[in-house]
């Protein structure tokens, strides 16, 4: 068993909803067992301005899948919330789910970089992870309250339950 923390965003068609319907599907992973989620938080979007606000909370499940077929069944939770993978990076989407750690592996393959890559620089990660695991220790030896201190909330903001 492995516990891994996912990051989930979306900005398009009533973003919470679509969160809400990855929660539940994340419930149901095969040899997995859906440990917690975050609040959720209102971002300002990464890259292309001209689109709408995102929001973004991050989960844990503990999975005895390997990691690429825990990617390949995120991919298809995804594809069924009805993203269509575009060539703009960061551009709008229904529903984004990434893996931010798995447990305490660094892997390095053609299709996953764990820990992500983006996890110490968006707060819109590092908050949510902190709330959920506050004692948390990454892989680098960095703690989640060292990162908490040096990354500015900047436009995040708690949404209540
Ligand atoms: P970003 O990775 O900057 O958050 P994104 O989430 O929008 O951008 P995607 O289009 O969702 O990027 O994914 C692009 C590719 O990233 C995927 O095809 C996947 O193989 C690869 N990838 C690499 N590492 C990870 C990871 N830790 N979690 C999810 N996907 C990953
Ligand atoms: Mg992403
Ligand atoms: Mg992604």
């Amino acid at each position: 068993m492995q516990r891994v923390y996912l990051g989930l965003g979306a900005n398009l068609n009533n973003p919470i909803k679509q969160l809400d319907n990855a929660v539940i599907a994340l419930k149901s992973l095969p040899s997995s067992e859906f440990i917690a989620c975050s609040h959720y938080y209102a971002s300002k979007p990464m890259g292309p301005q001209d689109q709408p606000d995102y929001v973004n909370a991050v989960a844990c499940i503990n999975t005895s899948l390997e990691p690429e077929q825990l990617l390949d069944l995120t991919q298809a939770i995804e594809l069924e919330h009805g993203r269509v993978r575009k060539a703009e990076r960061w551009g709008a989407r229904t529903l984004d789910i990434d893996i931010l750690l798995f447990g305490e592996h660094t892997l390095n393959t053609e299709r996953l970089t764990v820990p992500h890559y983006g996890l110490t620089e968006r707060e819109f990660v590092v908050y949510p992870l902190q709330e959920i695991a506050p004692e948390l220790i990454l892989p680098s030896g960095a703690s989640i309250q060292q990162i908490v201190n040096t990354l500015p909330l900047n436009d995040l903001q708690q949404l209540p339950r």
